[in-house]
C-alpha cells in the first residue's frame, strides 16, 4: 500500500461506512468459479488495513447468481447505489471496478454518484477517487483497454476458429450417424443399427420422393431413430424415439450426411429483449463447404437432386401455412380457420373439379410432424359460400349504424375507465410523494425513525410503479380492440358492400382483404354436420351449421331427372336392373362413370326413396316366412312351388329374394300320399295346361 492511497483515505471517508459488493453473474460461476469469490472476500482485509474496522464493513452479496444484463432485476446493486447516493458510503470495494465501469452503463453511473458524494472506489489495483480528475482518466482508460482486450480476444478466437474451419479441420459436433473416430476423422457412426437407420432413410426417400412419406414409412413399420441429446443432463447420449417430420427434413438438407464440411449455415442474432435467434443462411452465405470432405451416407449428387426435390415440394404444399397475407386463389378464408378439434391452425389445399380449383380446408401441422392421418379436413366451397352470405347479410348499413353506436358508446366507458385508473395513478403518486417528504424532514440521526419512513417510501414507490404499469397495460389492451383506421375502413366497405362482394369482376384477393378486415378467425369442426364459428372484429360471435357436402359421385349423378327416374323404374325394378337400364339409356355421367347397384342404392337412402320391398310390401304382398305359415309348408316347398309356377312372386333385391302375392281363396293346398306327389300334380297340371282351378279342386 503506497503511502498515496493513504492520503486518498481522508477522516471523512472513514467516517463512514465500506460495502463490498460481490459479484458472480450465474449460479454456475457460483459453484465453479470459488476462486474469484474468495478473492473478492479478500477485499475485505484492504479496507481493514486501510483503516476502517471490521463491523462497519457491509457485504452487499444478494446479486450472487443472477445476470449482470441489467441493474434493474439485481437488488443488491441498488442497494449499493442507494447507500452511496445518501452519502453514507465512504468506499466501495469491488473486483475489478475499473473494467465493469467502461462497458457497463451501470457501473458508470456508479461511479458518478461516487464522484459527486465523495465515496471511494478499491479494486485489487488500487484506490482511486472519482472525483479526482486523474482517477477518472485512469479508470476510464483501464475500461477502454479492457474492451480491446475482450474484443481482441474475441476476434483471435473467431479467427483461430474460421481458419480452422476454411481448412476442414474444425472439429464440429456431429450429427447423429457421423462420429468422430480415434484420429479425428469423420467417420460413420460404428454402431450398426444408428447406421441403418440412417440408410433406410434416405432409401426411403429416394423412393417416396417426400419427406412425410418418409414418416409414414417409418411409422408403418413401427421403427424407432436415433436422436442425440443436445443438450440437459443427459448431453450426448443417443435416443430413440419415433421420427418426425421436422428431423427428417433436418436430416435431409443437411450437407454433412453427403461427406461435405461445412461451416456458418446459420447465425444467431441478438433479440431486443436479450434473448437469441438462429437464422438460418442460402447456401452462397456460407462460411465455408467443402464437399467430399469425409465419407457420407449418400453422394454429392444425390444431396443436390434432394433439395431440389425438396424445393418443388415447398412449393407445391408449403405456401398456405400460417396467418398469412391474402394470396391468390379462391379459398376466401385462407389463414383464417382455426381447427375446432385441436385448435392449430388449418392449411388449404386445392384440388380441381371440372375447370375449376375447390379449397380444402385441412388441419394437418400434428399429422405431419408425426406421419398420421389428418386431424380433420372440410371442403371449403361450400363455407366460403356460408360465410360470405353471413358477411352480406351483417354488413347493412342499419347493423353497421348500431355497431358504430355501441362501438362509440364502447369507447366513452373505455374513456371513463381510463380516467378513473389515472386517478389511482395520480393517488399513488402523491403518497410517495408524501412519504418522501416525510422521511427527508424527519431528523437523521434519529435512526429508527427514519429507517421505517424510509421503508415506508420505497413501499409507495413500488406501489407507484405497479400503478403505472397496470395502466399502461389496460390501454394498450383497450387500444386492442378496434383502431381508428380499422374502424373508418370498415364504415367505407359497408356502404356497398354487398354490390362489390357479389360483383363477379372482384378479385379473389380483394374478397379475401374484405373478410380479413371484418373477421378475426373462423373455427371448424366437422361432426354429423359442420360447424361454422364466425368471429367478428370486435368480439361478435356467430355460429352456422352446414350438411356435410355430397361426395363427388353424389354431385354427379344425383340430377332430379335421375332421382324421378330410379323412383319410377323401382315399381318394377331390383338396384341391379336399375343400374343397368341407367347405363343403357341416356343417364350416363357426364365423365363415363357408370351407374352401379351401389350408387342406385345410396341415391336411394339420400333421397328417401321408398325400397322395392318396401313398396311390395305395401301392395300386400307376403314375405317368405308368412306364405309358408298360410299355406302350412315349409319355405323351401314354397321356393319349388314358386320356381313351377303355383305362386307369383317378385324379386325385390338383387340376391333373388321374392314377396309373394298371396294366393287368395284358390291357394295350392299340400296334398298326402301318391296324389299329392308333386310330380303328378305336375303332370296333371300340365294336361290341364291352365285350368289350375281344376287341379287344386281334384287336391
Ligand atoms: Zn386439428
Amino acid at each position: 500500500m503506497t503511502s498515496e492511497t493513504h492520503q486518498k483515505v481522508t477522516a471523512s471517508h472513514l467516517k463512514r461506512d465500506a460495502y463490498l459488493y460481490v459479484r458472480q453473474s450465474t449460479l454456475r460461476q457460483v459453484f465453479e468459479n470459488t476462486e474469484s469469490t474468495k478473492r473478492q472476500y479478500a477485499l475485505r482485509e484492504r479496507a481493514v488495513a486501510l483503516g476502517w474496522p471490521l463491523e462497519r464493513i457491509h457485504v452487499v452479496d444478494s446479486d450472487l447468481g443472477q445476470s449482470g444484463a441489467s441493474a434493474v432485476d439485481r437488488e443488491g446493486f441498488q442497494k449499493l447505489v442507494g447507500e452511496v447516493g445518501m452519502g453514507r458510503a465512504g468506499i466501495v470495494l469491488g473486483l475489478e471496478v475499473s473494467r465493469l465501469a467502461r462497458n457497463c452503463m451501470d457501473w458508470h453511473r456508479l461511479l458518478e454518484i461516487c464522484a459527486l458524494t465523495d465515496t471511494l472506489i478499491l479494486d485489487e489495483d488500487g484506490v482511486y477517487d472519482p472525483a479526482h480528475f486523474n482517477d477518472r482518466l485512469l479508470l476510464g482508460l483501464k475500461g477502454t483497454m479492457s474492451e480491446a482486450e475482450l474484443h481482441v480476444l474475441r476476434a483471435r478466437l473467431r479467427g483461430g476458429i474460421l481458419s480452422k474451419a476454411r481448412r476442414g479441420e474444425l472439429m464440429i459436433p456431429p450429427p447423429v450417424g457421423l462420429v468422430y473416430n480415434s484420429e479425428g476423422e469423420l467417420v460413420l457412426d460404428p454402431d450398426q443399427q444408428v447406421q441403418q437407420s440412417l440408410r433406410l432413410l434416405f432409401e426411403t426417400f429416394r423412393r417416396t420422393g417426400s419427406a412425410m412419406a418418409t414418416v409414414k414409412a417409418f411409422r408403418r413399420q413401427a421403427l424407432l431413430f436415433p436422436r442425440r441429446l443436445r443438450a440437459g443432463p443427459h448431453q450426448g447420449e443417443l435416443v430413440w424415439t419415433q421420427l418426425r417430420h421436422s428431423q427428417t427434413l433436418r436430416i435431409l438438407h443437411n450437407p454433412r450426411y453427403a461427406g461435405a464440411f461445412v461451416f456458418g449455415r446459420s447465425r444467431t442474432q441478438k433479440k431486443v429483449d436479450g434473448g437469441v435467434r438462429l437464422l438460418w443462411l442460402p447456401r452462397d452465405q456460407w462460411d465455408t463447404l467443402i464437399p467430399g470432405a469425409h465419407t457420407g451416407y449418400l453422394s454429392w449428387e444425390e444431396y443436390e437432386a434432394n433439395q431440389r426435390r425438396l424445393r418443388e415440394s415447398a412449393q407445391a404444399q408449403g405456401a398456405d401455412r400460417r396467418k398469412s397475407p391474402p394470396r391468390e386463389g379462391p379459398a376466401l378464408l385462407q389463414g383464417l380457420v382455426v381447427c375446432g378439434v385441436c385448435g392449430n391452425r388449418m392449411t388449404v389445399r386445392y384440388h380441381t373439379r371440372g375447370s375449376h380449383r375447390c379449397p380444402d380446408y385441412v388441419c394437418q401441422r400434428q399429422g405431419i410432424e408425426h406421419g398420421e392421418s389428418n386431424c380433420q379436413m372440410i371442403p371449403g366451397a361450400g363455407i366460403d359460400q356460408a360465410v360470405g352470405g353471413l358477411l352480406v347479410e351483417a354488413i347493412t348499413p342499419l347493423a353497421l349504424e348500431v355497431a358504430l353506436r355501441v362501438q362509440q358508446e364502447l369507447q366513452s366507458r373505455l374513456g371513463e375507465a381510463d380516467r378513473l385508473r389515472q386517478k389511482q395513478v395520480e393517488r399513488a403518486r402523491y403518497e410517495a410523494d408524501l412519504a418522501q417528504r416525510r422521511y427527508l424532514r424527519v431528523d437523521p440521526d434519529h435512526r429508527l425513525v427514519a429507517d421505517s419512513l424510509e421503508a415506508d417510501w420505497n413501499d409507495k414507490l413500488r406501489a407507484l410503479a405497479g400503478a403505472q404499469q397496470e395502466y399502461e397495460r389496460q390501454r394498450q389492451a383497450d387500444r386492442g380492440l378496434l383502431t381508428d383506421e380499422e374502424r373508418s375502413r370498415i364504415l367505407a366497405l359497408a356502404t356497398d358492400f354487398p354490390r362489390l362482394w357479389r360483383d363477379p369482376k372482384t378479385p379473389d384477393r380483394e374478397r379475401k382483404r374484405m373478410v380479413r378486415l371484418l373477421l378475426e378467425d373462423v373455427t371448424l369442426l366437422r361432426g354429423g354436420q359442420i360447424t361454422v364459428h364466425v368471429r367478428f372484429k370486435g368480439g361478435v360471435h356467430q355460429s352456422l351449421t352446414l350438411p356435410l357436402p355430397l361426395n363427388a359421385w353424389q354431385q354427379r349423378t344425383t340430377s332430379t331427372e335421375v332421382v324421378a327416374e330410379i323412383d319410377r323404374l323401382l315399381d318394377q325394378h331390383t338396384d341391379r336392373q336399375i343400374a343397368s337400364i341407367l347405363n343403357a339409356g341416356s343417364y350416363q355421367s357426364g365423365e363415363g362413370q357408370l351407374f352401379s347397384p351401389h350408387i342406385v342404392a345410396r341415391i336411394r337412402h339420400r333421397y328417401g326413396l321408398k325400397s322395392r320391398f318396401h313398396r311390395l310390401r305395401e301392395s300386400g304382398m307376403l314375405t317368405l316366412k308368412e306364405i309358408a305359415k298360410l299355406l302350412g309348408i315349409t319355405p323351401p316347398w314354397v321356393k319349388i312351388w314358386k320356381d313351377h309356377g303355383l305362386l307369383a312372386a317378385q324379386t325385390y333385391n338383387d340376391k333373388g329374394e321374392c314377396l309373394y302375392e298371396h294366393p287368395g281363396k284358390n291357394a295350392p293346398r299340400k296334398m298326402q300320399g301318391l296324389a299329392g306327389k308333386l310330380s303328378d300334380r305336375l303332370r296333371l297340371l300340365s294336361m290341364a295346361s291352365n285350368r289350375t282351378e281344376e287341379v287344386q279342386c281334384e287336391a
